[in-house]
Parts: C-alpha cells; sequence; structure tokens
C-alpha cells in the first residue's frame, strides 16, 4: 500500500498578523487556509510552518520526510536563511516537490530554482482575473472548465522574468487588459515545480473552490516519484589534477 504523501504548507504569516483586513480574511493565516482544504484528500498528511518558528519550521528532519512543499511569502523573503534554502533546493533536485504561490514568486527557493529574476508587473486595485486553462490534458487542470474567475484580485503583468515552462497551463486575463503566465510547471532535476499566481493576501482567493481544486491538483502531480541524492564520489572535476610539467607554466601564464 502506497503510504499517504507528507505535505508541508510554508506561509511568512506576517500581514496575517499585522493587517487586521488580512486577519480578518485569513484567521488561520494563509497557511492555515490552504492546509485545511488539502486535509480534505485523505492521500495527503498535511502539515504547516512559517518564518517565525525556530528553523523558520522546516529544522530536524521535517524536509527530509517532506514529499511536497508549498510556499507562500512576501514582505520578508530576504529573512529566509540562505541555508535553509540551500537545503530546500537540495531536495528539490532530489524529487520533493514544490508549489509555489502568488507573490512567492520573488522568494530566494523559486528565484534559486529558475535562475531569472522571476520580477513581473503588478497592480493592486479592483480588477478580476479570467483565468483561461489552456492544457485541459494536465493533471493539475482536472476538474477545472474552459476557464474560472476571481472576481477580485492583484494584477500580475508580462514581462514574468521566469525561464520558458516545461508546461504552460494556465493563462489570466486582467480587466485592466493584461495577461500573465499564471499556472506553469518546471521540471527541476528529479522534482516538479509548480508555479500558481492567485493569493494576494488582501482578497479571499484561497477560499475559492477553482482556487483550492488546482492547488491539490498541484500537490498530487508534484508527488515525487524517486529519490535521488546528490552524489559522484568520483566526479574528476572536484578532485586535483593530475600533476602536469606544463601546468606550472600556464598558471604563470594566467591559464588554470
Ligand atoms: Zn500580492
Amino acid at each position: 500500500m502506497l503510504s499517504n504523501t507528507r505535505v508541508v504548507v510554508w506561509g511568512e504569516f506576517r500581514h496575517e498578523k499585522a493587517d487586521p483586513k488580512v486577519g480578518a480574511i485569513y484567521p488561520l493565516g494563509i497557511h492555515g487556509t490552504i492546509a485545511d482544504f488539502l486535509r480534505r484528500d485523505p492521500d495527503l498528511d498535511v502539515s504547516t510552518a512559517w518564518l517565525d518558528q525556530p528553523d523558520h519550521g522546516l529544522g530536524g528532519d521535517v524536509l527530509e520526510k517532506t514529499d511536497v512543499l508549498v510556499w507562500w511569502g512576501h514582505i520578508a523573503h530576504r529573512e529566509v536563511s540562505d541555508e535553509l534554502v540551500a537545503r530546500i533546493h537540495r531536495r528539490v533536485l532530489e524529487g520533493m516537490g514544490l508549489v509555489v504561490l502568488h507573490s512567492g514568486h520573488y522568494s530566494k527557493i523559486f528565484k534559486s530554482l529558475m535562475g531569472t529574476t522571476c520580477s513581473l508587473k503588478w497592480r493592486e486595485s479592483t480588477d478580476k482575473e479570467r483565468i483561461w486553462n489552456i492544457a485541459p490534458h494536465h493533471p493539475i487542470t482536472q476538474g477545472i472548465g474552459d476557464y474560472f474567475e476571481i472576481p477580485a484580485e492583484e494584477m500580475y503583468g508580462e514581462p514574468f522574468g521566469i525561464p520558458a515552462p516545461d508546461e504552460l497551463i494556465f493563462i489570466s486575463w486582467f480587466t485592466g487588459g493584461e495577461v500573465f503566465r499564471s499556472g506553469a510547471t518546471w521540471q527541476r532535476g528529479n522534482g516538479k515545480v509548480f508555479y500558481f499566481r492567485p493569493g494576494h493576501e488582501t482578497y479571499p482567493a484561497y477560499h475559492q473552490a477553482e482556487v483550492q481544486k488546482v492547488i491539490v491538483n498541484a500537490v498530487r502531480w508534484a508527488r515525487p516519484t524517486v529519490r535521488v541524492p546528490d552524489s559522484c564520489p568520483n566526479s574528476p572535476a572536484l578532485e586535483p589534477l593530475p600533476e602536469d610539467p606544463e601546468a606550472a607554466e600556464r598558471s604563470t601564464m594566467g591559464f588554470r
């Protein structure tokens, strides 16, 4: 019998405490709300972690035991320790799934996995967002029709500084006229990465059924298929070069 998928929903958990408007929308915290609807799936064992816990809630062997990590951050990306980001990066390359939400586009972990700026245009106004399903075959879009709408959301616009996705599955249109690649996947090593746009803290997107459906589908899609540790003990690149009588001469010429 397959064991359950172990999911950790990580939230920054700052806006909810600092801004009563956000706290009213997400009394459990954004991470708590996401964990709540993921727990309705009996195949998922869901826990939460947040920035201000020791080791940002991901210390000890938590990451080692995580199959899929869900990430929401915004105003405190810089406070996430580089050591943790390196550990998450390694786990993704080994096979752990990563689902990055909304302003997590600018998180250290997403930028490090993408290798690009991950910047974008934005406007916090009264835009309606229409999210088009352009990959109806894809596991993440199952149960989503041709499109769905979020009545009010922050606008994100192109150009979005990401590398070309392996699969682009959602495109958003906003009432301001902008469009945005709002759902995209990448393979990084043995791990799957999914970015999904909705979820500005002052709007209730994570209470909306279609948004929840996409995130549940994404977590199921991102489950590891293998775990491959990063090891290459005989890598010549990491060993000293053999003695070479011409090496000293080359090095004095600036070649190495
Ligand atoms: Zn936002």
